[in-house]
């Protein structure tokens, strides 16, 4: 590094030569060293749990420089610190400290990757790394800086040569997949297909809230069909789109919270890419619709992690790990997602790469994460169901492991609801611009949820813990093109696993092998036509609903059956009951049959 000053020639004075090493130039020039030094550790972590161990990383391909950029800001921060101490009052203590400070920072950088370390054990590591670090700078500072001097410099070079590696590949790849598309056919509809992650249909004005929370929803429902009982395939996000995505059911697909859908499985995007669409994905649920979980495959386009304050510090393990402390989040009083995602940005990135696409037809898919917890309803929606509330936010980690009080329940549905608003509204600002543009004359719009959302109905908050129907039962809107109704609302139960075979058939490519019936005919007034079983599960856990009841089993395996249209609560758990024992067994029977049905198949197509 330029700024790094040439120490004193062979032959000076030891003591001179020390003085001159602990200056404050080089107590900055040992910060970049370090947060260079880190970063590369750090990126040899991930690397090594996801190749190696096959462990999600929740991170980007844009981690390459957004860690060494995120590590440079925090030892920065910190040099700078030391640097202005020692302006003020030079202390040849100040160097050493510094390199102990360093030291710990490294330490706690590789420790807030492994779960499970006792707090005492990083505590007494990161102590014992400061002292040797400390030791050494005071001993050898000028061996110290030499060597500082010679790596820095190849080690900038390095994650460089890594992120033009890294970003090169993937421009490369998507350039391929762009040249090799195919001629569409003539007159083929675009898909808009909106997936409102999180959203419960009850919590919406469409499905009888009573609360002015889907407006816009309500409006674009007259160009078309409601489905009123729609039910996602699985209470959480990969398995659930992974489902949408190929028709096929969770336990056929087996995406988890460790595995990725397969890059076997047959998605729409590359049903539609192989129809000639240009298709794009813009996620903003980077947990579970990242590039990694596998969802990404098919689309020529797909923007998962974005580059943005939020998500450049987010890169760094030490930010990282400091924001999964409650009490720091509390005490800094940062109670949002760093880098979130939100509708109006997603809108931008959409409508900028559609205007690229006008010369084929297009599929593009929006996920998004406004109304995930924790919840945090945007002006003007945060006053829509009362006055702004005083109190702290639940944090995510609250809402997952349901540590709320029984008393912030309600406030955390009600920022909920309105965060489902906010969505709503800006779903609107959207068809309103793609209106305006003319790009709605040819397009069939699906509005869905990949699962709705729990507030202690059943003692659970979040999702992805139960089966019951606040967490099953979600929107499902069709709309645009002649080859769908108007004004028209569906009541029998419908599974989101026929939407890749509705899409293919709306588009008039179908595929013979795709799993899952059309809802196509549905959509065009033939409420006779069939469709698949309303059908749903995690791990062990079965769902099943008919017109009438619905079936499921709990964690601890009990079986729960619920007369939904005189019970939408499911308050009372008929199972039990004489008189009901033979729905429970019939449902029970049907849950365990499309499960050996399907297993049964996939192992005749392994053979
Ligand atoms: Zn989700």
């Amino acid at each position: 590094m330029a700024w790094v000053p040439a120490l004193k020639p062979e032959g000076s004075s030891a003591i001179g030569g020390k003085t001159a090493a602990r200056g404050t130039s080089n107590i900055l020039a040992l910060a970049a060293c370090g947060a260079l030094v880190t970063a590369i550790a750090e990126l040899a972590l991930q690397a090594g749990l996801k190749v190696v161990l096959g462990k999600y990383t929740h991170l980007g391909l844009h981690v390459v420089w957004m860690t060494p950029v995120a590590n440079l800001f925090v030892f920065g921060a910190i040099g700078l610190l030391f640097a202005a101490v020692n302006r003020l009052r030079r202390s040849p203590a100040l160097f050493p400290a510094a390199a102990g400070v360093f030291a710990v920072l490294f330490v706690l950088s590789i420790l807030f990757n492994a779960r499970g370390i006792h707090w005492a054990a990083v505590a007494a590591l990161a102590v014992g790394a400061a002292v040797q670090a400390s030791r050494l700078a005071t001993l050898h500072p000028v061996a110290i800086m030499t060597l500082v001097r010679r790596i820095t410099v190849p080690l900038a070079v390095l994650l460089l040569a890594l992120t033009a590696a890294t970003l090169g590949r993937r421009w490369l790849l998507d350039g391929r997949s762009v040249a090799a598309l195919e001629s569409p056919q003539p007159g083929a509809p675009n898909i808009l297909l909106l997936i409102l992650d999180t959203v419960r249909a009850r919590s919406l004005g469409l499905y009888g809230r009573g609360q002015p929370t889907s407006p816009r929803l309500e409006r674009l429902t007259s160009q078309g069909v409601v489905f009123d009982l729609a039910l996602s395939p699985s209470p959480w996000t990969l398995p659930s789109h992974a489902t949408m995505f190929t028709g096929r059911w969770p336990h056929e697909n087996r995406a988890d919270w460790g595995t990725p859908l397969s890059s076997g499985a047959s998605t729409l995007a590359e049903m539609l890419s192989g129809a000639g669409y240009a298709t794009a994905g813009f996620a903003a649920n980077v947990a579970y619709c990242s590039r990694e979980s596998g969802l990404a495959q098919g689309f020529v386009h797909y923007e998962d992690f974005v580059i943005s304050p939020g998500r450049i510090l987010d890169s760094s393990s030490l930010v990282r790990g400091a924001l999964r402390n409650r009490q720091f989040r509390k005490t800094i009083g940062f109670f949002e997602l760093p880098g979130r995602k939100r509708a109006p940005g997603m809108h931008r990135r959409l409508l900028r790469w559609l205007g690229g696409h006008e010369d084929r037809p297009w599929f593009a898919f929006v996920n998004y994460y406004d109304a995930h917890a924790p919840y945090l309803p945007q002006a003007p929606f945060d006053e829509l169901l009362g006055p702004r509330r005083s109190g702290e936010p639940a944090l995510i980690e609250e809402v997952k492991i349901g540590s709320m009080t029984p008393l912030s329940v309600p406030a955390e549905r009600e920022a909920y609801e309105e965060s489902v608003a906010y969505l709503d509204h800006h779903v609107g600002v959207l068809l309103d611009s793609l209106e305006q543009r003319g790009a709605l004359r040819n397009t069939v719009v699906i509005v869905t949820s990949d699962h709705g959302e729990e507030f202690s109905e059943h003692g659970q908050m979040g999702h992805g813990s139960t089966l019951f129907l606040e967490v099953l039962h979600v929107p499902l809107i069709f709309a645009g093109t002649n080859r769908i109704s108007s004004g028209l609302r569906v009541s029998q139960p419908v599974s989101l696993r026929d939407l890749a075979a509705t899409v293919m058939e709306l588009t008039g490519s179908s595929q013979p092998g795709l799993s899952g019936h059309s809802l196509a005919g549905i959509l065009a007034g033939d409420t006779s036509a069939k469709v698949s079983r309303a059908f749903s599960s995690l791990g062990e856990m079965r769902s099943l609903l008919d017109d009438e009841f619905h079936y499921l089993t709990d964690p601890t395996g009990s079986e729960h059956l619920y007369a939904f249209r005189r019970d939408p609560q499911e308050q009372r758990n008929l199972a039990q009951s004489p008189e009901f024992r033979s729905h429970v067994a019939r449902l029970r029977i049907s849950a365990d049959s499309i499960v050996s049905e399907t297993e049964r198949k996939t192992e005749q197509s392994i053979r």
